[in-house]
């Protein structure tokens, strides 16, 4: 099944930039058993919703995984703490985000619960994290940052509540977003 992780960071640890903290961690998770079969370029945007903040570098991937998506979740979690992930500043600095944006079809707790968090006002979403995996992630077809460089390696993939593809959520994207995410490699 198509599993899709988004990834990001905006600060260095230690002495890596967030261009080498994001090779570990494609690194690292093959030799946790998560085969990526795609990956997208670099890309750069402003951070949100604090553009004052350092500029986010994101990818995306596509990948293999053979456990449970809970397992997933630990995996990317573990991982997020092996490169210097602070839990707390949500929106702030970060050295490594990794999110479970889907996997293949299916739709994770239920549909309500996506759809209680896929229409949460804007305030609400900055301070609530859920407790729970929610799949497909609800944000994605808000954010140029992770639309933009997904279209470049699944532009078919069909979200499995909204039935849009990759291609479809990004072209309804305001053109300021879009054009704020700028490939870099
Ligand atoms: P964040 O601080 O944005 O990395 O949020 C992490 C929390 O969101 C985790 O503890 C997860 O339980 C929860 N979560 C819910 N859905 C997802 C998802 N699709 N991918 C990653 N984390 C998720």
């Amino acid at each position: 099944m198509n599993t899709i992780i988004g990834m990001g960071s905006n600060q260095d640890y230690r002495d890596k930039t967030p261009i080498k903290i994001l090779n570990e961690v494609k690194d690292r998770m093959i030799e946790s058993g998560i085969i990526i079969n795609y990956q997208s370029a670099y890309y750069q945007s402003p951070a949100f919703p604090d553009a004052t903040k350092p500029d986010f570098t994101n990818c995306v991937v596509e990948a293999d995984f053979s456990g449970t998506p809970d397992q997933l979740l630990w995996e990317i979690q573990k991982l997020e703490n092996q490169l210097g992930r602070n839990r707390n500043e949500r929106w702030g600095q970060r050295t490594c985000d990794l999110d479970i944006l889907g996997i293949g079809n299916l739709v994770l707790p239920s549909i309500e619960k996506f759809n209680y968090w896929a229409s949460l006002d804007f305030s609400l979403q900055l301070n609530s994290i859920p407790n729970e995996l929610i799949i497909p992630h609800p944000r994605i077809q808000d954010r140029a940052f992770v639309l933009k460089p997904l279209v470049s390696i699944l532009p078919n993939w069909k979200h499995p509540v909204l039935h849009k593809t990759v291609s479809e959520m990004l072209e309804v994207l305001p053109d300021k977003a879009k054009k704020s995410v700028v490939e870099i490699n």
